[in-house]
């Protein structure tokens, strides 16, 4: 194995002890691997950052579309949608669901997906699914309110992040459409917040 300095993600700065024998940490490239990971050379577990998966929903009421404003940082009070990670043992479908109902007391009805947006800086895959609100909806706990906005009270100053800015923007563009292709964007450190 070949050793070399940490990666910009610190993680084995903020975590450096091996979860299993309490070695230390090293950043390294595992025998039989091709890219460096946490590894521990104690006892050899490999510690692998795979991204995470976030999933999440346009959902339309009409020419309307459900946003919360988030009770939670990062973001506190910018407009988002409904989205979050998704749990083990759950569909990106049923976590996109999940969410609505947590965020917003929405039941969604989906009807495919979205864009799917890649986050390198964050190592986070977001699928954003296009649906339709199918209940009332409320401020669930991470949110301070719910609404439903048509394209022009959307309060664009105040979005939380790219991403909604990107799936809202597409989501308006194939809404009245029965097929669409799914989009593809990545943001790295580079690309600006505002997207
Ligand atoms: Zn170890």
């Amino acid at each position: 194995m070949s050793l070399e300095k940490p990666p910009p993600p610190a993680l084995h700065e903020r975590f450096p002890f091996c979860a299993r024998c309490g070695g230390r940490i090293v950043w390294a490239v595992p025998e039989g691997d091709n890219r460096h990971r946490r590894m521990c050379p104690g006892c050899d577990q490999v510690f692998y950052e795979n991204p995470q998966v976030v999933v999440g929903t346009v959902a339309f009421s009409g020419p309307r579309v459900l946003m919360c404003r988030r009770a939670i940082e990062p973001q506190r009070g910018l407009w988002t949608l409904p989205a979050g990670y998704l749990e083990a043992g759950e569909s990106p479908a049923d976590g996109a669901r999940r969410e609505a109902q947590e965020e917003a007391c929405a039941t969604l009805r989906l009807r495919g997906l979205l864009g799917v947006y890649t986050l390198t800086h964050i190592n986070q895959v977001q699928l954003m699914f296009l649906g339709e609100v199918a209940s009332d909806v409320a401020a669930g706990p991470e949110s301070l309110e719910v609404a439903l906005f048509t394209r022009d009270e959307i309060p664009d100053s105040d979005i939380a992040f790219a991403t909604v800015r990107w799936a809202l923007d597409y989501a308006y563009a194939v809404k009245d459409q029965s097929h669409w292709a799914v989009q593809e964007r990545h943001k790295d450190a580079r690309t600006p917040m505002a997207g």
